[in-house]
């Protein structure tokens, strides 16, 4: 299996996330200051695991977003990478080791995703429940 040259931009996505705080849930009203904090009070929407995240690949929209759900239960979206210059070059990379591993784009998203989280909060913290 080679190498998930997806990984190489974990520090690019976490920027671009970063700069999205301080936001509201537009429901309750929690702000959430940066985005480790939003990391640790929002959580992937139960049995939506591998399904809380979507590739957008219009012509000129072009993005990973993740859905994370408030504790009220609100869903909130997550651009990851729109506003960085390098937007078209994250879904290409996508493509690329999706092929290169002969995984869906999705899974490739999926490991981007769980590294980004990991990055963030630290080893001791599961990426997914059980
Ligand atoms: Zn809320």
């Amino acid at each position: 299996m080679k190498k998930f040259q997806i990984l190489k931009h974990v520090d690019d996505v976490i920027k671009f996330c970063e700069m999205q705080f301080p936001r509201k849930c537009n429901c309750c009203g929690k702000e959430f200051t940066d985005f480790k904090d939003f990391l640790l009070n929002t959580e992937i929407p139960s049995h939506a695991q591998n399904s809380n995240l979507q590739i957008v690949d219009f012509n000129d929209i072009q993005d990973v977003i993740a859905y994370r759900n408030c504790k009220c239960g609100t869903t909130i979206t997550l651009p990851c990478s729109v506003g960085l210059g390098s937007k078209t070059m994250l879904l290409n990379i996508i493509g690329w080791d999706s092929e290169d591993n002969d995984i869906s784009k999705l899974e490739v998203v999926i490991k981007l995703r769980d590294a980004v989280i990991k990055k963030v909060l630290g080893d001791n913290y599961e990426t997914t429940k059980s």
